[in-house]
């Protein structure tokens, strides 16, 4: 396993990019430090307008903006609305009841009340908590199909709807360095579909796991012909701000009424206390990531820092070696009980999934780490 010099990314990410050292990320960092936000926001409005030429839109709305009742989604509802002046129509993907946590609920509640017409698509419960399952026995990730109905409920309304235009908050690529969704620009987001999580192990093995067709139809991205058809474009707000980060968007979404999850790192290993506030089984998948990857929330929260210059590797490394990997037996519990299964079930599939090059693996138990972080390792 090898680490990125300027930062704690690892090669074992998928779609991990390095040159000469460095990860996409880092260099993407050192290449637009001049550059001129404004100018920025200009550009996405041309974008916009051209958009938007290309297709009347049937209705009321100018575009869709995707929001999960997290913090990013009071920003980006906000931010279309008051600085773009467009007429957003807000489309939340929330989560089956038994999975949706109550500060999800609330955060949700709290922005329709801002004034915003906001459409909620929740899947089949039954459905969903078995395809979580599914998720963790076959991929090792209990929050695939979750997220393949976040990312797709989206475009799939916004062609119903005939509303082309469609925002998202971070742009996949340039946060976390996935390589594959990079588009023609920051901005563009029209390769979403291939973020790793919607592409990984195809579609076949969810449309066998449901128990009649139309139930998977909540789950599937639409195709590229029906992208073009209603010359859907998807954009990234975040490149256009100066200011788009984890720690800039909870405080402003403290400060507009968002409920935070004060002094929890050591539950759920988010050291903002703002991430996965709509519910909390994303951090189950945090703590597999890392011991598939060797890397987990932590890190990607501190390499944002690093890039910023608020942070050093060495202070880095402290911190991700306290939090990454962290989630308590409270959270895991409460999977298990959804999905069905017992803890000593979870373990033992968890541990399929572990990477022995770089953890230890204990029958039924957590597994133990290997190697030192920020140090490249053999094993
Ligand atoms: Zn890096």
């Amino acid at each position: 396993m090898k680490y990125c010099k300027k930062c704690l990314t690892t090669d074992l990410r998928p779609n991990a990019s390095f040159k000469a050292g460095v990860c996409i990320a880092c260099s993407y960092t050192n290449s637009v430090q001049d550059d001129n936000s404004s100018l920025k926001l200009n550009i996405l409005q041309r974008k916009i307008q051209q958009s938007r030429k290309k297709q009347r839109n049937k209705g009321a709305y100018d575009c869709i903006v995707g929001v999960s009742g997290g913090k990013d989604s009071t920003r980006q509802a906000h931010w279309v609305r008051d600085r773009l002046g467009l007429r957003p129509l807000i489309v939340c993907c929330a989560y089956p009841p038994k999975q949706m946590s109550e500060i999800g609920a609330k955060n949700l509640t709290n922005l329709m009340e801002m004034g915003f017409d906001v459409v909620v698509a929740t899947p089949a419960p039954q459905t969903a908590a078995h395809l979580a399952l599914e998720s963790f026995k076959q991929f090792g990730n209990v929050c695939k199909s979750t997220e393949m109905s976040l990312f797709s409920t989206v475009p799939r309304l916004a062609i119903e709807l005939g509303v082309n235009t469609i925002f998202w908050g971070e742009n996949p690529a340039l946060q976390v360095g996935d390589a594959a969704v990079e588009g023609f620009d920051e901005f563009d987001g029209n390769n979403l579909r291939r973020l790793n999580t919607l592409t990984a192990g195809g579609t076949d093995w969810l449309k066998e796991e449901v128990k009649s067709a139309y139930l998977a139809e909540h789950y599937l991205y639409p195709n590229e012909i029906e992208f073009e058809k209603k010359k859907i474009n998807i954009f990234y707000l975040g490149p256009a701000w100066d200011d788009w980060s984890n720690d800039d968007n909870s405080v402003y979404a403290s400060l507009q009424g968002l409920t935070l999850r004060p002094g929890e790192e050591l539950e759920t290993g988010d050291l903002s206390n703002a991430s996965m506030l709509d519910e909390e089984f994303t951090n189950i998948n945090m703590m597999l990531k890392y011991y598939k990857f060797g890397f987990g929330r932590a890190t990607d929260s501190v390499n944002e820092q690093i890039r910023a210059g608020k942070l050093s590797r060495a202070e880095a490394i402290k911190i991700v070696e306290t939090y990454d990997g962290v989630c308590s037996d409270r959270i895991i519990n409460s999977y298990a009980n959804y999905v069905g299964i017992t803890i000593n079930e979870f373990w033992n599939i968890a541990n399929h999934w572990v990477n022995s090059e770089i953890f230890d693996i204990h029958d039924g138990k957590r597994p133990t780490k290997k190697f030192k972080v920020g140090i490249n390792y053999e094993s």
